[in-house]
């Protein structure tokens, strides 16, 4: 089957040792797809440049190449074609489409504030996948941040609940791989 991923980043491209963090015995238990079977959700949090969406995408090519439908969508993405359905008095017809692939990768929460309008059209999708599929998620910002990304603790609330529920979360902390040759020439602290 077709997966739409921007680009294409294994697991054996990872090299692991520079993120000491990263648990490789979970990664490689992902891999496996157990939580693909089960429809349950992958959640990579860390700050910039520790390899997120590179693992993301990752685990995505893997249920790809599985067989699964795989679908990349940045958070940011997501939300302009969620309000731009509602609009054209298409939501739900938009939601069942993004229903659909087995895996839906999510790139990129926290980075840009939501209203609590777009946070509940999220919400929406999320409620539909759940149970249902797999969401894998990457975010800069901690679960107690969520509140603020999504302009309401309610609805944060309610999007964690449903998504926390049947989930790994690897919580990466660690260097930015992008700034590691600039931090060996002394151009970045
Ligand atoms: P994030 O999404 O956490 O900001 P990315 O996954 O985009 O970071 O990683 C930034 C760049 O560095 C990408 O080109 C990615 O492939 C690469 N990269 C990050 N970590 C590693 C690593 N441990 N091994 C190999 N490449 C890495
Ligand atoms: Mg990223």
């Amino acid at each position: 089957k077709q997966a739409r991923l921007p680009w294409i980043k294994t697991l054996e491209q990872f090299d692991f040792s520079f993120q000491p963090s990263i648990d490789r015995k979970l990664v490689r238990e992902l891999s496996g797809l157990g939580f693909v079977e089960r429809n349950e959700n992958v959640i990579l949090l860390g700050p910039p440049g520790v390899g997120k969406t590179h693992l993301a995408v990752a685990l995505g090519v893997k249920a790809a190449e599985a067989g699964h439908r795989v679908l990349f969508m940045t958070l940011d993405r997501l939300v302009s074609t969620l309000v731009k359905a509602r609009q054209e008095n298409r939501l739900d017809r938009q939601l069942q489409q993004l229903t659909y692939p087995k895996v839906l990768v999510l790139d990129e929460i926290g980075y840009l504030p939501m209203t609590r309008e777009e946070a509940s059209l999220f919400f929406r999708l999320i409620n539909r996948r759940y149970e249902r599929a797999s969401t894998i998620l990457t975010s800069n910002k901690s679960f107690m941040d969520w509140g603020e990304v999504f302009g309401d603790q309610v609805i944060a609330t309610a999007i964690l609940d449903r998504l926390l529920h049947h989930s790994t979360t690897l919580n990466i902390k660690g260097e930015s791989y992008r700034l590691k040759d600039k931090r060996k020439a002394g151009l970045v602290p």
